[in-house]
């Protein structure tokens, strides 16, 4: 909404920054300006971009201490009022104050005042993208790669199956918001499903948001995507915008302006996507819905899927999540007729799920963690020239050093974890911490007693790519874990190899379990599992279980015959029986039945209070500080009788960097209970957090606990 101002020197505007404070601040403005529109304006000694989001006849502070805007920044329209809607949402959901929701939503470009202000400033990060966009416009344009051929979607869409026409039509029955849950088995063509139903709102001139939960996911569905639009008489390539860490700060805006602007039609993305303002909306798409990629772990803790499913609402579209193995969440909501619940049963092309073998390893005499099964099944399958994965969800050469003759382990110093034991690309080795990112060289002797026996105790990916370079001496070998993959580009490099054929065994962590369709994957080892098997948090299990799901799915898609082998010493293990069966409806009856005789989400609703101090005392004093406080002030509490405060308890690992952590849960049966407590009582930590030395951050929702 446009304001005249009537009287110059009397309009004000009230402006969220990305500041560490709650509230929202008032400034004078001598010009025209919307909500909506970003304004730099003074905060302490700096320049801030923030963004307009009132416009009070009067400011909420003594006049004099009123300072005025520096700038307005008109070089794009103002956002919209669906967009400041959803920061508002979030903000209150996730109770955080607006302006750290709202400005670390938009690419950083558009929230840096040196853009706007700087020497080579040269009208702001707009205006110099558009003068280079235009400029590329007059040069004929490269091509985009839309040919390639290691991408196994084609361009030439197959002819859905019962199933797939069935879930599509669902989809497209649905005039204004519903919320499919789309549950199909790995391999089932739930892609295609996806893409069918984008097309149809496509051709409502509207946009689709498409989220995926990696990175590594993007160019094979980019590529399906660009391949499809050509095919299907859609003009141009420019109509998809893809969005995702690893690009640059001016990639990622050139996508979002595209985004915003309607000139993008699809947007493909990771979950920093679903905070783009999209115009003509028209569906979102959430594969891997179950993935906990979704989950920010810092600053905002927001789940873009359950963002997703807000918005949907909002926005009055359809929401579509998939997953061969739905969040207990989802899936719940399914089961109660909240979502519309879709099923694939059976794999697109005319293959049968894997089999899945246990291999009890209990009684068996490992080689390197291999057991002879394992072994022989690989070395049949790569003699018929099949592929070979083997997972193991465990990077490096070996997760400890130690020494045999005391006993002494290798550790961190600033953490109280181990530290693991990592090859160079030069063959040297280092210690390496995966809490901390800490780096040592590995002592010569052993720093206790002297002796020069050290050895390396179990194994990770890169000790396994030895061993089999030894065992399988033909095999051409690739490793995919986040070693491998940290230069940009190199993630897809290697997957680029595994799909044309170049690599006869892959090793991975469950960076390769997830999404990926290899045409010529025949067999799945999977190592250690079990480790994962006794963990505490909750979640553990389902976690588990959707994993090696995810993983087994690898095998097999294309040709019948695949195999997963499991080695384990607990092969009665429910989670392995429901494997075994590809039962996600018994696992998940299971594990609801449990987490409901427990009270445990998704029958209940949580969020997680984290303190760090110097000192684990002073973390523990400050929870069972603020614990107190709704106690001491029960007039400003409401339904009090409805929520859990748990006792404050250390974290897994209690020291990471020099700081030592505990935990605070909460809990309640009601959500509105939850909320209008953290309300409250965010308030109040606030203030004990000011008067404290201890940091601490509220997670709504938290995955892990
Ligand atoms: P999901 O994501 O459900 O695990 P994908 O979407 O990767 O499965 O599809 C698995 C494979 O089946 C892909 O190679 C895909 O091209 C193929 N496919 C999908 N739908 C069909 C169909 N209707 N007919 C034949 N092949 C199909
Ligand atoms: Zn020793
Ligand atoms: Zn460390």
């Amino acid at each position: 909404m446009p304001l005249v101002p009537q009287e110059r020197d009397s309009l004000y505007v009230r402006v969220a920054l990305d500041v560490p404070l709650p509230g929202l601040f008032d400034y004078r403005c001598m010009q025209e300006v919307e909500i909506g529109q970003r304004v730099i304006v003074p905060f302490g000694r700096r320049d801030l971009v923030g963004m307009v989001v009132g416009l009070p006849s009067a400011p909420a502070v003594a006049i004099e201490h009123v300072k005025t805007v520096a700038m307005v920044l008109d070089d794009m329209p103002a956002l919209p009022a669906d967009w400041l809607g959803m920061m508002d949402f979030a903000s209150r959901y996730y109770q955080r104050p607006l302006g750290e929701v709202m400005m670390p939503a938009l690419p950083p470009p558009l929230r840096k005042a040196a853009a706007y202000t700087g020497k080579r400033a040269a009208g702001g990060p707009v205006r110099r993208l558009d003068r280079r966009l235009e400029q590329q416009r007059k040069k004929p344009s490269p091509d985009c790669g839309a040919n390639a051929t290691d991408g196994v979607i084609s361009a030439q869409a197959p002819a859905l199956n019962t199933e797939q026409r069935q879930a599509v039509a669902t989809i497209a029955a649905i005039s204004g918001h519903d919320v499919v849950l789309l549950r199909g088995v790995t391999g089932s063509g739930k892609t295609e499903v996806y893409l069918h139903a984008a097309q149809k709102v496509l051709a409502e001139g509207r946009q689709v948001l498409f989220l995926v939960p990696e990175i590594n996911l993007t160019p094979q569905l980019e590529r399906a995507l660009r391949a499809r639009f050509q095919s299907s008489g859609g003009n141009d390539t420019a109509a998809l915008a893809v969005m995702h860490s690893g690009m640059s700060d001016g990639e990622r805006l050139e996508s979002w302006l595209r985004a915003y602007r309607g000139e993008a039609r699809v947007l493909l993305g990771t979950r920093m996507a679903i905070t783009t303002p999209l115009p003509s909306l028209g569906l979102i798409i959430v594969d891997e819905e179950h993935d906990a990629s979704y989950k920010q772990q810092d600053g905002l803790r927001y789940s873009a899927r359950d963002l997703a499913v807000w918005r949907g609402h909002d926005r009055g579209v359809p929401v579509v999540l998939g997953s061969a193995t739905p969040s207990l969440e989802s899936w719940n909501h399914a089961l109660q007729g909240r979502y519309r619940r879709v099923l694939l049963t059976r794999r697109a092309r005319d293959v049968a799920l894997p089999v899945v073998k246990m291999v009890d390893t209990r009684r068996l005499r490992l080689e390197q963690g291999f057991s002879p099964q394992l072994l022989d099944a690989m070395e049949q399958r790569l003699g018929q020239g099949e592929q070979v994965l083997v997972f193991i969800n465990r990077r490096g050469y070996a997760p400890v050093l130690s020494c045999s003759s005391c006993g002494w382990v290798s550790q961190c110093t600033r953490c109280t974890a181990y530290s693991v034991l990592h090859r160079q690309r030069s063959g040297a080795a280092r210690l390496q911490c995966h809490h901390c990112g800490g780096q040592g060289p590995v002592p010569r002797a052993c720093p206790s007693c002297g002796d020069l026996d050290l050895k390396p105790m179990g194994r990770g990916t890169q000790r396994i790519e030895e061993f089999l370079a030894e065992r399988f001496p033909e095999a051409r070998i690739a490793r995919i874990d986040a070693d491998s993959t940290r230069l940009k580009g190199s993630a897809a490099a290697l997957f680029a190899q595994v799909h044309q054929g170049e690599v006869d065994i892959l090793v991975g962590t469950q960076m390769v379990a997830k999404g990926h369709d290899f045409a010529n994957l025949g067999l799945v080892g999977v190592l250690n599992a079990d480790s994962m098997l006794f963990a505490q948090d909750f979640r553990a299990p389902e976690r588990l279980f959707a994993q090696l799901m995810q993983v087994a799915g690898r095998a097999g898609r294309h040709r019948v015959g695949g195999e997963v082998m499991l080695q384990t010493d607990y092969p009665d293990q429910p989670v392995y029986r429901a494997l075994q069966r590809h039962d996600y409806d018994g696992f998940a009856q299971y594990a609801l039945d449990e987490r409901k005789a427990l009270g445990l989400p998704p029958y209940s609703y949580q969020a997680l209070l984290v303190a760090e101090g110097r000192e684990l005392a002073q973390a523990l004093q400050f929870l069972n500080d603020v614990r107190r406080l709704p106690e001491d002030h029960p007039e400003a509490y409401f339904m009090l009788a409805h929520i859990t405060l748990y006792d404050p308890v250390p974290l897994r690992v209690i020291r990471v960097a020099n700081i030592e952590r505990a935990q605070l849960l909460v809990e309640s049966q009601s959500r509105p209970a939850l909320q209008r407590f953290l309300a409250q009582w965010s308030n109040d930590l606030f203030q004990a957090g000011r008067d404290s030395r201890v940091r601490y951050s509220l997670e709504v929702d938290p995955f892990e606990i």
